[in-house]
């Protein structure tokens, strides 16, 4: 019987978020829990619908797994490996023949930028010598030569949107499959071109990842001995060194050929950086050239304030847009709490100074300082009107926490004690916002929002502001990442 020691540590660390992310934070699987996610169509069950198929006893240690958010605490990363660890006690002197990895790529603690290596560095002196370490990964990973060098064959998603989680998974482990029985273990060459791209660059449906991904399906085809040609293309939203674009191949044929297919590749990123760089309109630029709107709503899609993907929910970039247009019947949703208690004691109708958002978010101009009308104040509960909004993953009754909508200059401002994405219409109506008579809406989304906003929406611009989701890396202050690199430096002719 085929024994495989099986674990998961899967974060994808924003490291320019002015927060870090403890241990509750993390769905934590230990030993046989790990079982729990057979069938769920997860890489979880990928892996584990293969092992069956393979015949393989599965030996589980740990799994620790989270939305994206800001750096780690260490801690975690120790609880993590603590656990692990003390699975291991209690398999020893038991054969393990393999290991399988579900690993996200682009995780940072405090402590460590490369946890996954440091994991791997752990691990391997209490395994048998010469045991294959297989995997699978995010597309976003931000690889090192340490994992590289210390793992077998690790095999990356290759859909953005990452819809082919569980089928990557199934890859690897029929190349794990593969290795076993042909007793061959196959080996790793990495690339790390000097580039970074932001994650609105690195959908696979456009250049430059389709044209990448193409050729090292082509080079997975054509070139002997390659068991798997891997584009990864980094998650640009950290500082560490080795942040960004890379590509692995994994063979067991010449190297000359694997390091001439990675050469291809590599020469490819550099010819197509520009489009890996999208730069988004800038919010004065989209309004000078839609004012007046005669028919809305018009929406104005901040990706830079992405709450779905972490971000603080408090810039005050299109607001400050929106005044400075005078731009009336339009509406705009902060999360600022400070402001919310400062309320407290207000009644409807009064008018009272604030000043709103700008304090979480590390690239804002800071809060904006104005007069307002209080129109209304709540518990901040409402019910999605759409229970299959991308929100029912948290319940069909979602908290804002005490909220209160101030008008400025026609401009109404929900404010909100906690960020929540704005993925259903039930966030603006139920704190009597009608979105349909609005001229212009800000919407702090980048993809998520089309479900519910797309049906009432005359037009949408993505706008360029201030924030840690913004596309133009320049921006971002980056000390740990090597240099050159794109497009922080220029590179290539
Ligand atoms: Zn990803």
């Amino acid at each position: 019987m085929t024994r495989v020691l099986f674990a998961g540590l899967f974060h994808e660390t924003h490291t320019f978020l002015p927060e870090t992310t403890p241990l509750a934070k993390f769905e934590v699987l230990r030993g046989e829990e790990m079982f729990r996610r057979d069938g769920d169509g997860s890489n979880f069950d990928g892996f584990l619908s293969r092992a069956k198929v393979h015949g393989w006893t599965v030996l589980p240690t740990a799994d620790y797994q989270a939305f994206p958010s800001g750096t780690v605490e260490h801690s975690v990363f120790e609880a993590f490996w603590a656990d692990v660890e003390q699975a291991m006690k209690v398999l020893m002197g038991e054969k393990i023949d393999a290991v399988f990895l579900l690993l996200h790529g682009a995780m940072a603690t405090d402590k460590e930028v490369d946890p996954e290596g440091e994991f791997l560095e752990r691990l391997r002196p209490l395994l048998p010598k010469g045991i294959p370490v297989f995997g699978v990964f995010d597309l976003h990973a931000n690889f090192t030569r340490r994992i590289i060098d210390l793992s077998d064959c690790l095999v990356a998603y290759r859909e953005n949107p990452h819809t082919d989680a569980r089928e990557a998974t199934m890859r690897a482990a029929d190349l794990l499959d593969r290795c076993l029985k042909g007793g061959k273990i196959p080996k790793q060459y990495w690339r790390r071109p000097p580039i970074m791209w932001p994650p609105t660059g690195v959908g696979t449906a456009d250049t430059p990842m389709k044209d990448l991904e193409a050729m090292a399906r082509k080079i997975e085809a054509e070139v002997p001995g390659v068991w798997c040609a891997n584009v990864i293309a980094g998650f640009a939203f950290a500082d560490a060194p080795d942040v960004g674009l890379s590509f692995s191949i994994v063979s067991d044929g010449d190297p000359k050929a694997a390091e001439a297919a990675l050469d291809r590749l590599e020469a490819e990123a550099v010819r197509l950086r520009k489009a890996g760089s999208p730069r988004d309109k800038s919010v004065d630029q989209v309004l000078e050239e839609i004012m007046p709107v005669k028919e809305g709503p018009v929406l104005l899609v901040e990706p830079s304030d992405n709450i779905g993907g972490g971000t603080t929910g408090d810039s005050t970039g299109i607001l400050r847009a929106l005044i400075r247009h005078k731009v009336r019947d339009s509406a705009v949703v902060i999360a600022d709490p400070e402001s919310v208690a400062a309320l407290a004691s207000a009644q409807i109708g009064d008018r009272v100074k604030l000043r709103v958002g700008g304090k979480l978010n590390p690239f804002d101009e800071g809060p904006v300082e104005m007069t307002a009308t209080l129109r209304s104040k709540s518990d901040g509960r409402f019910t999605l009107e759409d229970p299959k909004s991308h929100l029912a993953a948290f319940g069909h009754e979602i908290e804002m926490g005490p909220s209160a909508v101030v008008e400025h200059e026609g401009i109404q401002i929900l404010l909100t004690s906690k960020k929540v994405p704005p993925w259903d219409l039930g966030q603006l109506r139920s704190q009597g916002i009608e979105p349909t008579k609005l001229k212009v809406i800000g919407v702090k989304a980048a993809v998520a929002h089309r479900a519910a906003y797309n049906p009432i929406t005359k037009a949408s611009y993505t706008v360029e502001t201030p924030g840690p989701g913004m596309s133009d890396l320049t921006k971002f202050p980056y000390k740990k990442v090597k240099r050159p690199v794109y497009p922080l430096d220029e590179i290539g002719t």
